[in-house]
């Protein structure tokens, strides 16, 4: 096949703009190897296995040596764009390093090797560090307990409107179905009521982005299980009314779940349970620098008051008393509850390695330096938009806390670029694109988050890049709302790449 370049382009409409060596797949060479097994001394080994279920020929794999492989997947891996490449500034995700030192704890043979149905007996070290984290969150949050088990922050607010239902039910209070919900919530925020079995109710901003408190007193009421908050909110407003809020809403009857996506904002620096909040999830893939994207494994722990802590899912980690059993430390134990076992939503303690990274950060930063990290977050976003502000309109710009939503709506209007050819264009420089068109109330968003991980100097280049974006919206805006040009595959139909992805190799080589 030859290496020329092709005008098969991948399904979903895009097209190819690199020339991709057709080679990609089709590496090695007979009788290379980066392993090699010591040799076996001891009986043959029989197996099991039905003649008719074993291999007959060797399988056709790749021979290669280790320097080949480590090329082939850091060549894949630059195929796309990850935080070790560049910024990935998306707003609302917290896209922070994720530091080495976590991975290695994660690896730890005591920990990586262990098997989810060995007893606590043998998972002490494990439990501890469990209860560590769950410790540890409970501190960060200002709650009392914690439940590792949710995958994903979404996961988490799944169990806590499942915990909120439960606490009305408990009580014999059946009408109680409906959570409101602000207009600038995340669109997992109504998704995981319904799955609840609960009704979202939107409820709208002020002029100033944050919660209409006349209208929350009107929308509160005998069907109300509780509201969910994202605070700060998804323009990166905290609202600043949240006391009345929860007295509103506690007055009513219901109780309060905090989305916190955000806490990139607020650790060290206020706590959720002290604001008024009786649930809060957090996304240890965002503000804990656990890894995040593609679908992979995440972690959305959720925090609870001491009124709600008997609803959650078990097992719970319970540490027996050290003087008792005149151990140093303690022992641990797993209390299964009796009849709860219908509420597990996840196998085991969740997604435990994701868990140990995050324990690992903690642990690194300590308290203070968590509060260092929002300090620097808090401060990487105001000088982004202090910085930005000439060329780029920004929605509700009197100060932000970790990021902020401007709109290319001015763009649109003199130069016909649209907020996703910005977007598409940063590609080619090197730069993932914000998160844009969210929140949804805000034209042509594009919600922007540097985190405390990006210096100074990668700051200035970003800004650097979006006066160069400005320019060629003037110049040639047809650059940008054909871009991008230099990623290997072109502009995708978004809606058809997201709703039924190709993920087959297809490429220049057109053997898929
Ligand atoms: C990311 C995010 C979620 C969902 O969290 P996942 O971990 O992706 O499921 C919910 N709300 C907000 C505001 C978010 O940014």
């Amino acid at each position: 096949m030859s290496g020329a370049e092709t005008t098969v382009g991948p399904k979903n409409g895009g097209r190819w703009n690199a020339t991709l060596p057709d080679s990609i797949f089709a590496k090695g060479s007979s009788g290379r190897r980066g392993l090699t097994f010591p040799a076996w001394d001891g009986d043959p080994v029989t197996s099991d296995l039905p003649a008719d279920c074993r291999r007959g020929i060797p399988a056709d794999m790749p021979s290669l040596g280790e320097p080949e492989v480590m090329r082939h997947f850091t060549a894949l891996s630059n195929l796309n764009h990850h935080i070790e490449r560049g910024m990935y500034p998306l707003g609302s995700c917290t896209m922070k390093y994720n530091p080495r030192l976590n991975e290695q704890v994660a690896g730890l043979s005591g920990l990586a090797d262990l098997h989810p149905e060995q007893g606590p007996e043998d998972i002490q070290g494990l439990l501890a560090a469990l209860k560590l984290l769950e410790n540890s969150l409970c501190e960060l949050t200002g709650f009392a307990a914690c439940s590792l088990i949710p995958a994903a922050g979404a996961h988490g607010e799944y169990l806590g409107m499942l915990v909120i239902r439960a606490f009305h039910l408990a009580r014999g209070d059946r009408d109680r179905d409906e959570i409101l919900i602000p207009d600038s919530a995340h669109g997992t925020n109504p998704a995981s009521v319904v799955i609840a079995g609960m009704k979202p109710r939107t409820i709208a901003s002020r002029g100033d982005g944050r919660i209409d408190l006349d209208g929350l007193r009107e929308a509160v009421g005998p069907s109300t299980a509780g509201i969910m908050i994202t605070n700060p909110n998804t323009l990166g407003l905290f609202e600043m009314d949240i006391q009345e809020i929860a007295a509103i809403v506690h007055e009513a009857g219901g109780r309060l779940y905090m989305d916190g996506a955000n806490m990139n904002a607020l650790m060290g620096k206020a706590r959720p349970g002290d604001m008024g909040f009786d649930v809060v999830h957090l996304n240890l893939h965002k503000t804990l620098s656990t890894p995040h994207g593609g679908g992979g494994p995440g972690a959305g722990p959720i925090c609870v008051t001491e009124e709600l802590a008997r609803f959650l899912p078990g097992p719970w980690i319970v540490k027996v008393d050290s003087e008792q059993d005149g151990k140093n430390g303690g022992t641990y134990t797993l209390e299964k509850i009796p009849g709860r076992g219908s509420n597990s939503i996840h196998s085991y303690f969740g997604n435990v390695g994701v868990c140990l990274r995050a324990l690992a950060y903690i642990m690194r930063c300590g308290g203070n330096g968590l509060t260092r990290a929002t300090e620097c977050a808090v401060l990487n976003a105001n000088y982004l938009l202090a910085r930005m502000k000439d060329f780029l309109e920004v929605d509700h710009s009197a100060g932000c806390l970790h990021e902020f939503v401007a709109t290319g709506s001015g763009w649109k209007e003199k130069y016909g670029v649209r907020t996703l050819d910005i977007a598409k264009r940063l590609l080619d420089y090197g730069l993932h694109a914000p998160t844009i068109y969210f929140p949804l109330i805000v034209e042509e968003a594009m919600m922007i988050e540097p985190t405390e991980t990006e210096s100074r100097e990668s700051l200035d280049s970003f800004v650097a890049v979006m006066e160069a974006l400005h320019e060629e919206a003037k110049a040639n805006p047809e650059l940008m709302t054909s871009a991008p040009h230099v990623t290997p595959v072109g502009r995708m139909d978004e809606a058809q790449a997201a709703r039924n992805p190709d993920l087959r190799w297809a490429g220049p080589c057109n053997c898929g």
